[in-house]
């Protein structure tokens, strides 16, 4: 069974966009959102996969969410049905924090593949869970975006040391991080030096749910990334169609 989020009570959060961020921006893709997540960042703009009634772990909207109306249990055949009747060749699995459902979605991807081996499948990751074997191997692009000390999370739940040496390893990953004000770009470096980050898999991104603020941080943001070699992606979905489900 996979825990998915909802656009609507009751109906899964599977739809086709155009990736939004990172290396693959602007490419047609099918999305799938699950539910949950095991950090808690404090500017998370789908707090609706994981802050739900009672869960009082800081947020800067203070919103709460009913757990009914947010998460939906399907088994793998049927979120492949879902994903499968989109016509687009590549995949988003994203979250909330997708590896926490490694096994499931072994099956998952394992069907997809099955029924459309051409099928090219991103997943979306905070960084800090180690892909569960089955899966690791039908992955063909990491979209990791560890969390940096303005998320309000604990550095020792956000950066897992292993976790970070694997990442940095991997040709499939792509580093990806969020920036709020220029102070954040010091922690980048030590984290890019610390593990031997490859400057082209590097993307920053400015923090942000509007255009206007986007715009704003996007001005002063591309000049640091220009000045590292680092790169850099806009929020094209936010741009397009606002801070909205399914899109
Ligand atoms: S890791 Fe991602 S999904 Fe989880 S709280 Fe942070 S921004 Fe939200």
């Amino acid at each position: 069974m996979l825990t998915l989020a909802t656009v609507n009570p009751g109906e899964p959060e599977v739809f086709a966009s155009l990736q939004g961020e990172g290396p693959s921006m602007g490419r047609p893709s099918i999305f799938v959102r699950l539910s949950r997540c095991n950090l808690a960042c404090r500017w998370c703009d789908t707090a609706y996969t994981w802050r739900f009634s009672g869960d009082n772990r800081p947020h800067r909207d203070e919103v709460a969410f009913e757990r009914g109306d947010n998460q939906l249990s399907l088994d793998e055949a049927e979120v492949a049905a879902l994903i499968l009747a989109h016509s687009e060749d590549r995949l988003v699995i994203t979250g909330g924090e997708p590896l926490m459902q490694g096994a499931a979605l072994a099956k998952l991807v394992t069907m997809l593949k099955d029924a459309r081996p051409a099928l090219h499948v991103e997943v979306e990751t905070n960084g800090t869970v180690a892909p569960h074997p089955a899966l690791d191997g039908l992955i063909d692009q990491y979209n990791v975006s560890p969390k940096l000390a303005h998320s309000g999370n604990a550095p020792d739940l956000a950066l897992v040391p292993e976790r970070l040496e694997a990442w940095a390893g991997d040709l499939r990953a792509w580093f990806k991080f969020v920036v709020a004000t220029p102070a954040d770009l010091a922690e980048i470096e030590s984290l890019q030096h610390r593990y031997g980050i490859a400057a082209d898999h590097l993307f920053v991104m400015p923090e942000g749910t509007a255009s206007a603020v986007l715009r704003e941080r996007s001005r002063w943001l591309a000049e640091e990334a220009l000045e590292r070699g680092w790169r850099f992606t806009d929020r094209l979905h936010i741009h397009l169609y606002g801070d909205t489900r399914g899109t």
